[in-house]
């Protein structure tokens, strides 16, 4: 690329985004330097257009095609993002392949064997309160030869939530909107994952806000795998229940996205080569144009001319939006989303084929020349292709993960010293677990968890009008290693005694 210094105002846009740092300004002008590869980030960002190709490559250029921004990098240049380096006409990784060996150093060990699991759970111990007095079951056994102790609460917890996923590819409101119960708030949306969408709720703030007893039920009943009935402001109503498709605006949501429509003309380019001359997968986060994709240039097929209303992000990749037609975008009519098409490239009478990355719809239409185009049957070969993608995509469900936090109060009713109990956590020398399941412990300060609800017992979870929402809670150790943070010596008592009871009382199986 060069920049036409008639045309640069001297903004530094291009500057601020060039991964490779080398366009500088001078006199209020730009100027690119020698490495530049064509990514085009600067073309994308200048306001004025005046970053023009320059097709001036030094001898000894080569193309890398590992993603779609294809950067021409000169001999002994990186591409753009750093990672693929021309030496001698070859493109080599910088840095090389890893062992993990070469990695083992930086993750935490292990748990210890006779600490893998608890001896018993805190389903159904109560709380004791306040918090100096020990734990309601503090008990000791002998486990492959070790003395370990696990002690139980079901701990009343003012920062805890949860974070529930969708799979769908409809909107549901836009990130940060407000998701109520009713009238009340009880979260806001949060950033989109692949294929799903995200609700955050609960949190201490909302927790001790005016709605706070509605949050409290709302996060212990998804948390629990109950049914529960939320709407987004401005967006969607939801019918939530962990472990079942989610029902959005009164329907069934069947199918998650196999992908973005980028992804689906790599997963799915055989069968779009045979299903018509052009096909667009629409999709939200990006759409796809197959014949103009690396994946349709790869196979050989001649570029359709197609190009879309959306912003292109690298040839036959638009950036969607969002609404409530076809792939989760604005577009009603797939037809109306063709901006071009150019005659150089297109063929009156060529057909185009459109669907979404669930495969749910599918169009097919005849150019006509200009924009005028003829609604024909889907042939047999393109319903073969969507019915692919219909078939590579998975059933949509809702799933959820609790979070909660006890840094706090909770861990003197375990050991005198706390720190030392958050210590042991994060040095895995002490075991937390939620209902006997294994939580993600977030790093830093505290004990930050969040478990997977699926794994814990349904009614485990339950809350207190304070308000909070109260987990049951196991922390196991070694005896050495618990009477070393201050354990409770007095209040131990033997697995096998409690053991007995509990047979006398009667036992419920997890379900
Ligand atoms: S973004 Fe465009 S106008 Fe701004 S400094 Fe770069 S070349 Fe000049
Ligand atoms: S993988 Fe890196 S070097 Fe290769 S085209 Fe993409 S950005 Fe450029």
């Amino acid at each position: 690329m060069r920049v036409d210094p008639e045309k640069c105002k001297g903004c530094g846009f291009c500057a601020e985004v060039c991964p490779l740092e080398v366009i500088s300004l001078s006199d209020k002008i730009a100027s690119i330097a020698t490495g530049c590869v064509d990514c085009q980030a600067c073309v994308k960002v200048c306001p004025a257009g005046a970053i023009v190709p320059d097709k001036a490559f030094p001898e000894g250029t080569i193309q890398c095609d590992a993603c779609p921004v294809g950067c021409r990098i000169p001999p002994g240049k990186t591409g753009a993002c750093r990672r693929f380096l021309n030496k001698d006409g070859q493109r080599v990784r910088t840095t090389r392949l890893h062992t993990y060996g070469d990695v083992a150093s930086l993750l935490k060990p292990l748990w210890a064997e006779p600490i893998q699991a608890p001896l018993i759970t805190g389903i159904g111990a109560g709380t004791t309160y306040p918090d100096y007095r020990p734990a309601p079951f503090i008990v000791k056994g002998e486990v492959d030869g070790v003395d370990v102790v696990t002690a139980v609460t079901e701990a009343p917890l003012s920062y805890s939530g949860v974070k529930v996923k969708i799979d769908t590819d409809e909107t549901v409101g836009e990130e940060g909107a407000d998701v109520l119960h009713g009238r009340h708030k009880v979260g806001h949306v949060t950033t989109e994952e692949y294929g799903s969408k995200m609700l955050s709720l609960g949190g201490a703030n909302l927790l001790t806000g005016k709605d706070g007893f509605v949050v409290a039920r709302i996060v212990s009943d998804i948390a629990n795998r109950r049914e529960v009935e939320l709407t987004i402001r401005d967006g969607a109503s939801l019918r939530l229940k962990v472990g079942n498709p989610p029902v959005i605006d009164g329907r069934v949501i069947e199918r998650m996205r196999v992908g973005c429509g980028s992804a689906s003309m790599g997963l799915f380019a055989p069968h779009f080569r045979d299903a018509a001359d052009e096909v667009v997968v629409i999709d939200s986060h990006v759409t796809g144009v197959f014949t103009e994709h690396t994946a349709g240039r790869y196979l050989g097929v001649p570029f359709s001319g197609v190009q879309l209303t959306f912003k292109k992000s690298t040839p036959g990749r638009y950036f969607g939006d969002h609404g409530k037609g076809w792939g989760g975008t604005s577009i009603e009519d797939p037809v109306s989303l063709i901006r071009e098409i150019d005659p150089k490239f297109g063929r009156v009478g060529m057909t185009i084929l459109f669907t979404e990355t669930t495969g749910k719809r599918a169009k097919m239409v005849r150019w006509k020349g200009d924009l005028t185009f003829e609604e024909i049957p889907v042939t047999e070969k393109a319903r073969d292709a969507v019915e692919q993608i219909r078939q590579t995509s998975q059933t949509s469900r809702v799933s959820a993960v609790y979070t909660g936090g006890c840094g706090g109060s909770a861990r003197v009713s375990i050991v005198l010293y706390p720190v030392r109990l958050t210590e042991a956590i994060h040095k895995r020398r002490a075991k937390l677990t939620v209902g006997g399941a294994t939580p993600f412990i977030f790093p830093g300060g505290g004990i930050t968890f969040m478990v997977d609800v699926e794994e814990v017992k349904t009614g485990a979870f339950t809350w207190v009008p304070t308000p909070a929402t109260v987990a049951p809670l196991e922390f196991t150790m070694t005896l050495d290693n618990y009477l070393e943070m201050g354990g409770y010596k007095e209040s131990l008592m033997d697995v096998e005694d409690l053991m007995k009871w509990l047979e006398s009382v009667g036992t419920e199986k997890q379900k």
